[in-house]
């Protein structure tokens, strides 16, 4: 419980129980999950709380969102030291078959030439196919 506590002071949260809780779900996940996942996991902790949490889980970049194009916003907890830059981002993987998005944490995003003057703040690069699981299944 410690390393959590840990986690969650080095992002500037403070600590109250059901912080810890949802934060120790999150770290469960091996793949993002979806405000709908944390309700189905922890279905003691009521919806706002569980929204507001989320929010703050996000501001203070402890978790980063994904949009993977399915409609529900995934969200996946960071590495230790990530600040969310563009530098540290890395590619998600969605797969098409069982609906489900990973972080590809050693595949950081590749450098995009974009225009003059242009300014890049942060980048969203999905893949989609088949996971690992699903491909074997699927031959
Ligand atoms: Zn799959
Ligand atoms: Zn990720």
């Amino acid at each position: 419980m410690d390393n959590y506590i840990e986690r969650l002071q080095e992002r500037g949260i403070n600590i109250t129980a059901v912080r810890l809780l949802i934060f120790k779900e999150m770290m469960n996940f091996s793949h993002a999950f979806c405000l709908a996942d944390l309700e189905t996991t922890l279905d003691t902790v009521d919806k706002s709380t569980l929204f507001r949490t989320i929010t703050l889980f996000h501001e203070k970049r402890l978790i980063h969102s994904i949009d993977d194009g399915s409609g529900s916003i995934k969200y996946s907890v960071c590495s230790r030291y990530c600040d969310c830059s563009v530098e540290q981002q890395h590619t998600h993987f969605y797969c098409e078959k069982c609906k489900t998005t990973f972080c590809l944490d050693n595949a950081s995003i590749p450098e995009v030439n974009i225009p003059q003057n242009f300014i890049l703040h942060s980048a969203n690069f999905v893949l989609k196919g088949l996971c690992s699981h699903c491909s074997k299944i699927a031959t």
